[in-house]
């Protein structure tokens, strides 16, 4: 680890916005914690030793090693400074920021908003390992929708390889200059030109209508008599999740079809609609192929069209997504965020690409990542300069993207005819101003690196004021006015929270130790158990393991941290677990029956202690005659002595 990854770690003031907390309630929690013992059977175990937690982690968000542990951005808040931590031994996470942790079951559960069974059955199926079914085989609508899913994604693939109808997609697809390699990794497939196509296969599969409807893939009849299928006669580009996992489709139509005169043409892409698996906002094609990429490079490129990212990664330039029809907005640059420090959108050279580059720059300037646009050159559209010119050319256009605020400069100076007006001229000088503004505020607001921004602020004042000749301090002014009327707009809404380390219950040093032998000594779970009572923890926390650890000893015998997490679902619960099992293993030289010698010491001391204090109750409360209170005196100096003796540093 760098010098420099340290200190960017170790600087504790990390303030970003309240994140939205997706803790589940308190009653949900606790039919979580029944339902992960209700299956208290080796599948379970199975499965988390199957799973990596840096693996299962990994794939949501870029992680680097940092000592023992791997850290990342932490997907839950505004996170600029990684505070996710990770820990490859004991398998668990935890972020002190949010304040919560625990285990790969509950890193699932938060990351998907799944329920236990959910997590539980993903993760297996992640793992290959096949569950008994479980109560009837009742799975969750999510679940069962997957599989639709994967089931349709297969009849397509199969189709665009080998079936006759799939003649004409492949030439197309050929003609695309699209290889096999790039075909297959994209998983693509192939719909044929018919009703219920889709249909009829689902049907043999056991799959009826109404599973088809709830996935997307089949539409209802306006007259309610049944279905069709969604996807005729297009070539099937599956979209999948980061985890690989296909949650919906796009469709492209057929040239030829495109050319038919005897109806109207259909729409060039249609893709699956909103489900509870997809949403075109906060869904990146490609991603889950480019991730690795990405984070390599620490830089994302995103393009508008599916095949325009296939022709990106099959020239080499494998760090590339495409948005979804939509423009990238703010969800989708907090998911690129997890795994590049750059995003460089790639727009034609066209007034629609002029278009969009607006709406994004008004949707992302807030966002705190270093965003880039880059231009192609009119008329040509990322597939057709990477088929053209390969992926070096491609790479100098990428290389070329300006800051956003230049751009919008360079758009603002481009549009002015040759002799305009002066105010033509003030008109466009004030909408560069008005995006620094609102990017000034929004930085602002974000707790972003205001030093930065103002250079970026300085460079585009600066060549306004070569290019129009106006008086430096005079932009300054106008951009410092802007900015103040859009806040004044804004302060209806959510106040500029900051975010700050949750403050978590402290826990006691005697409730600490305790806890500590607990999760890290095994051999002293006996000991614990029947020599401390719960109510000797002074924490709710240190009360609540304590107990939980009990129930897990009179089941089997031993305490361990994964089935504390199972009994304890809170996430701040399972975060001061992982803080609590981090700071016992952070106690290097302490061998384990030295640390449990320790406690017994202490539980001894206590015992001592609490017979003083009775004593001396009795002594205060109780009028007695003159030998019984020498007789009580003489105990309590005996006995303080005694705690004296055993609390001096041992010799020997
Ligand atoms: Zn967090």
């Amino acid at each position: 680890m760098s010098s420099a990854d340290r200190s960017s770690f170790d600087t504790t003031a990390a303030v970003s916005p309240v994140g939205e907390r997706r803790g589940p309630d308190a009653v949900s929690r606790q039919a979580e914690a029944s339902d992960r013992m209700s299956h208290r059977d080796d599948q379970k175990e199975q499965v988390r030793e199957a799973t990596d937690i840096a693996d299962l982690v990994g794939s949501y968000l870029s992680l680097r090693r940092q000592g023992r542990n791997l850290v990342g951005l932490c997907p839950w808040h505004e996170d600029s400074r990684p505070s996710l931590q990770v820990n490859p031994q004991r398998q668990t996470f935890r972020c002190w920021v949010c304040n919560i942790g625990g285990d790969v079951f509950s890193f699932l559960m938060r990351m998907e908003r799944l329920e236990f069974p959910e997590a539980l059955e993903q993760l297996a199926a992640r793992a290959g390992i096949e569950l008994h079914s479980r109560r009837g085989g009742q799975s969750s609508e999510k679940a069962r929708m997957q599989r639709t899913l994967s089931f349709a994604a297969d009849c397509f693939r199969r189709c665009l390889e080998a079936s006759p109808d799939a003649a004409a997609a492949r030439e197309y697809l050929a003609g695309r200059d699209l290889s096999e390699e790039t075909i297959q990794s994209a998983g693509l497939g192939f719909a044929p030109e018919r009703w219920d196509w889709l249909i009829a296969q689902a049907s043999q599969a056991g799959l009826g209508p109404q599973e088809l409807l709830r996935a997307g893939l089949v539409v209802e009849r306006s007259d309610g008599r049944g279905h069709y299928d969604r996807f005729r006669g297009r070539v099937i580009f599956p979209i999948r999740d980061a985890m690989g996992r296909c949650i919906a489709f796009g469709g492209r139509v057929l040239p030829a079809a495109a050319a038919d005169t005897r109806r109207d043409p259909p729409a060039k892409y249609i893709n699956s609609p909103e489900t509870p698996l997809f949403s075109k906002s906060s869904t990146l094609y490609g991603l889950d192929v480019a991730r690795q990429a990405i984070a390599d490079a620490r830089q994302a490129i995103v393009v508008e069209g599916y095949t325009d990212c296939l022709a990106a990664w099959q020239a080499g330039v494998g760090e590339t997504v495409a948005v979804l029809g939509t423009a990238l907005g703010p969800r989708h640059a907090q998911l690129l965020r997890r795994y590049a420090d750059r995003i460089v959108v790639v727009l034609d050279g066209d007034t629609a690409g002029r278009r969009r580059a607006n709406e994004v720059l008004d949707l992302l300037l807030a966002e705190p990542i270093d965003l880039r646009i880059a231009r192609l050159p009119a008329g040509l559209d990322p597939c057709d300069l990477l088929t053209e010119q390969g992926g070096d050319a491609f790479r100098a256009v990428v290389d070329a993207a300006v800051d956003p605020l230049d751009y919008r400069l360079d758009e603002a100076v481009e549009q002015l005819p040759p002799n305009a007006s002066d105010t033509a001229c003030l008109a466009a000088v004030e909408s560069v101003l008005m995006a620094v503004a609102r990017a000034s505020s929004a930085v602002k607001r974000h707790g972003g690196d205001l030093s930065q921004f103002r250079l970026r602020e300085d460079q585009v004042v600066a060549r306004l004021v070569r290019r129009f000749g106006l008086d430096r301090g005079v932009l300054r002014a106008r951009i410092r006015d802007l900015a103040d009327a859009g806040g004044r707009n804004r302060a209806g809404d959510a106040a500029p929270q900051q975010r700050r380390p949750a403050a978590r219950e402290s826990l006691p040093p005697w409730d600490r130790e305790v806890l500590e032998v607990l999760v890290s000594v095994p051999e002293g779970a006996g000991l614990v158990i029947r020599e401390v009572p719960s109510d000797d923890l002074g924490s709710r926390f240190g009360k609540a393991v304590l107990e939980a650890a009990r129930q897990l000893f009179d089941e089997s015998g031993r305490v361990e941290l994964t089935g504390l997490f199972d009994l304890l679902p809170d996430p701040e619960m399972q975060s001061l677990l992982v803080e609590v099992d981090e700071s016992a293993a952070a106690r290097k030289g302490i061998a384990p029956p030295e640390r449990l010698q320790q406690l017994e010491d202490a539980l001894r001391l206590r015992g001592v202690r609490r017979e003083a204090e009775r004593t001396s109750r009795i002594l205060k409360t109780q009028s007695l005659d003159a030998d019984a209170e020498a007789a009580l005196l003489e105990q309590i100096v005996a006995q303080r002595r005694l705690a004296q003796g055993m609390s001096d540093p041992k010799e020997g």
